[in-house]
């Protein structure tokens, strides 16, 4: 088979193209204009015959054109990301993810293939404290901060091309899958565009202040990168995940109080752990989610999913990379 994977030398769309090179005869092409991908990502694929690499953006329609109708199946990964990127430079957050997955979708359905799409656990909104506190089940009803707060119009992006994915199902028959990805961590990811995991790991292995934003008390899941990965290839092999929307997480959960002290305790760091209010971090009119934590039930009953890896193990992972 021919797979196109957009984003290609990001952190998951990279590790998503070397799976799919080792478990068998698949051609892998990729797409990306190493915005926030990186070249180091993929060059251990340089010499791989069945590798393609286009350094484009997926706006450039006869590229991308070309691309679709020689590929067989799609997965959409190319995304303005990272919570610092998104607050730095909105606009190309919008364009990336609404006119990019439009791109795709408008191409996919001329050729009618079938197309896994990366959205995020962001278009979930805020649990206000206190009040729904429940884990987020894929169909549950969203909370959107207003427009003059710039974090929401990641969320907003992701949701419209959800519509988007589901109007091509629904009206044109277009095979789509949607993926809620909650905070993926794992080797090659990046703290340049805020990423906590990375951040934490890259201060405490030089002993620099390891920073927390606000009080500590708001919590988040993470999933590590390869349970991530098999989840992707399993449900796009998958006919019946077709039309569906699916988070992608783990229910492991943690406050990012205790993450730091985690991360202190697994490098032996003398770092300081430092309380800077969300305005110091990202600019005035930040507003963050309290709690963010997946119900994978339908994961569950589809695939039998069970993270392989946990906190630990994922956080290691993340150490190990950046000591190499
Ligand atoms: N965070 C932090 N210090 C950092 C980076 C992030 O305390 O150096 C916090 C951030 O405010 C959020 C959580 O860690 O509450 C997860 O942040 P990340 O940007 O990784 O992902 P998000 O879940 O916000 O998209």
């Amino acid at each position: 088979m021919k797979i196109l994977i957009t984003g290609g030398a990001g952190f998951i769309g990279s590790h998503l193209a070397d799976r799919l090179l080792e478990n068998g005869d698949d051609e892998v092409f990729i797409v990306d204009d190493l915005s926030t991908g990186r070249l180091a990502n993929v060059e251990q694929n340089q010499d791989n015959e069945r590798f393609h690499l286009v350094v484009d953006t997926i706006l450039n329609e006869a590229v991308m054109n070309e691309l679709v109708f020689k590929c067989d199946q799609i997965y959409h990964m190319a995304a303005a990301v990272g919570v610092k990127l998104i607050m730095n430079r909105p606009v190309e957050t919008l364009e990336t993810n609404v006119k990019g997955t439009e791109m795709i979708l408008m191409l996919a359905n001329r050729y009618k293939k079938r197309v896994l799409i990366a959205s995020s656990s962001e278009v979930y909104g805020k649990i206000m404290d206190g009040e729904n506190t429940s884990l987020l089940v894929e169909d549950t009803d969203r909370l959107m901060g207003s427009t003059t707060k710039r974090r929401w119009a990641y969320a907003c992006s992701k949701a419209l091309d959800e519509f988007l994915a589901l109007a091509y199902f629904e009206e044109k028959k277009l095979p789509v899958i949607i993926t809620r990805l909650f905070n993926t961590v794992g080797p090659r990811q990046t703290g340049q565009y805020g990423m906590v995991i990375p951040n934490f790991v890259q201060k405490a292995l030089i002993n620099k202040p390891i920073t927390v934003y606000g009080d500590g008390n708001q919590s988040r899941s993470f999933t590590y990168i390869a349970d991530v990965i098999d989840v992707l290839i399993k449900l796009m092999a998958e006919p019946e995940a077709v039309g569906k929307i699916f988070n992608v997480g783990n229910e492991e959960e943690v406050t990012i109080k205790d993450l730091a002290l985690m991360v202190k305790e697994m490098t032996g760091s003398s770092s300081e752990i430092e309380y800077i209010p969300y305005e110091k971090a990202y600019g005035p009119g930040y507003e963050d989610m309290q709690r963010r934590c997946p119900d994978i039930t339908r994961l569950k009953d589809f695939m039998h999913f069970k993270p392989k890896t946990d906190l630990k193990g994922t956080i290691q992972s993340v150490i190990d990379y950046y000591k190499k």
